[in-house]
C-alpha cells in the first residue's frame, strides 16, 4: 500500500516536472534588468525584446538599442493586441502578449496598425508614431492631422465647470495618473482643478486663428501652438488650475501651494511641467507652471532629477 502511494507521489511529480519543461520550451522567458524597458535603455535586454519581436514577424534588427523601430514595433503589438495601455515601453504587458503570441506562432504582418518609420532615429516634421508615450510635440515636429487618440476617456477629477466637453478627456494611462496625483494632493489637502486636456487638430486651428488674428502669428505663436503642433492633441496633456488664481491659466498658479506641490510631486505620477521657467529657448515657450504633459514615471523622474525638458532628455534640440 505504500509503496503505491510512493509510486504515484513520483509519478506525479515526475509529470508536473515533465509539464513545466513542455511550457519552458515554448514561453521563452525575457530576463529583464528592470521593471521596463523604453527608448533611451540599451543592453542585452534590450537584444532579447528585439529578437522575441522578430520572431513575432517584426522586419526590425536585434540592435541592443531601444531605439525608433523597437518602439514602432511595440507600439503597434500593443494596438494588435488591444493592450491596456498604448505606448511604445515594454512592460510585464507586453512581455505576456509576447509570450502568448510566440507559444500560439502569431505572425504579425503588414499593414500595420502604426505604419513603420522611414527614417528610424531622424525625426521628422510629421510624427511617424504618434501613439508613443514619448513623442516629441514641438514647433519642429508636428502630429499628423487625422491623429486622434483611440483610448480617450475622462478623468474621474475635479473641473471648474460643469459641462461635458472633450477638453475633459485624456488618454487612459495619462487619465489614471492624473486621477492618482489628484488624489495624492487632495490628502495632503490641497485641491487641483482640470481645466484643459485633449483638443482636436480642428480645435487648435480655430483657436489659433483667433489668437493670430488678435495678437499677429508670431506673437500668437509664443502662447499658442499652430495645429498639429499643440501636445494636448496628444491626449497626454492636462492644463491645471486652482481656486487660489480663480481657476485661471497663468503663471502665478506656479507660486500657489498647489502649484508648488504638483512641480514637487507630478515626475511621481509620470507627469511634468512641460515648458518650465528659464528653459524657453528650447522648449520655445513661455514658462507655463499649469501644462502638465504625461511621459510615464520613468522619464519624469529622469527628466526632473537631471533638470531636463523633454527635447533635451531626449536630445532632440536644435
Ligand atoms: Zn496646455
Amino acid at each position: 500500500m505504500k509503496i503505491k502511494v510512493i509510486i504515484v507521489t513520483l509519478l506525479t511529480l515526475f509529470l508536473i516536472g515533465c509539464s513545466v519543461d513542455n511550457i519552458k520550451q515554448y514561453i521563452p522567458m525575457l530576463t529583464k534588468t528592470d521593471d521596463t524597458l523604453q527608448k533611451l535603455d540599451s543592453g542585452k535586454a534590450v537584444v532579447q525584446l528585439q529578437e522575441e519581436l522578430i520572431s513575432l514577424g517584426y522586419p526590425i534588427e536585434a540592435t541592443g538599442e531601444y531605439d525608433e523601430n523597437t518602439v514602432w514595433a511595440v507600439t503597434d503589438l500593443q494596438l494588435e493586441e488591444d493592450a491596456i495601455y498604448v505606448n511604445g515601453i515594454y512592460n510585464d504587458s507586453v512581455q505576456y502578449i509576447i509570450e502568448q503570441g510566440l507559444a500560439k506562432k502569431f505572425i504579425v504582418q503588414s499593414p500595420y496598425y502604426v505604419p513603420k518609420p522611414e527614417q528610424p532615429d531622424v525625426y521628422t516634421a510629421i510624427i511617424e508614431n504618434p501613439y508613443e508615450i514619448l513623442s516629441v510635440v514641438n514647433k519642429e515636429f508636428a502630429l499628423p492631422s487625422d491623429y486622434q487618440p483611440l483610448d480617450l476617456k475622462v478623468p474621474n477629477v475635479r473641473f471648474p465647470f460643469e459641462e461635458d466637453l472633450p477638453q475633459k478627456q485624456l488618454r487612459k494611462e495619462a487619465a489614471e495618473a492624473l486621477e492618482n496625483l489628484f488624489a495624492h494632493a487632495e490628502n495632503d489637502g490641497l485641491h487641483l482643478f482640470a481645466q484643459s486636456g485633449f483638443r482636436s487638430f480642428e480645435r487648435q486651428e480655430q483657436i489659433f486663428t483667433a489668437f493670430a488674428e488678435q495678437d499677429g502669428e508670431e506673437a500668437a505663436n509664443k502662447y499658442s501652438a499652430r495645429p498639429g503642433e499643440s501636445e494636448h492633441q496628444t491626449g497626454l496633456v492636462m492644463d491645471i488650475t486652482s481656486e487660489s488664481v480663480n481657476f485661471q491659466l497663468t503663471t502665478e498658479f506656479g507660486d500657489t501651494e498647489e502649484g508648488i506641490w504638483v512641480a514637487k510631486h507630478a515626475h511621481e505620477y509620470g507627469f511634468v511641467v512641460r515648458y518650465p521657467k528659464g528653459k524657453e529657448s528650447i522648449t520655445q515657450y513661455d514658462y507655463e507652471p499649469w501644462h502638465l504633459r504625461y511621459v510615464g514615471t520613468k522619464a519624469a523622474t529622469e527628466m526632473k532629477n537631471n533638470n531636463e525638458t523633454l527635447e533635451e532628455y531626449l536630445s532632440v534640440t536644435k
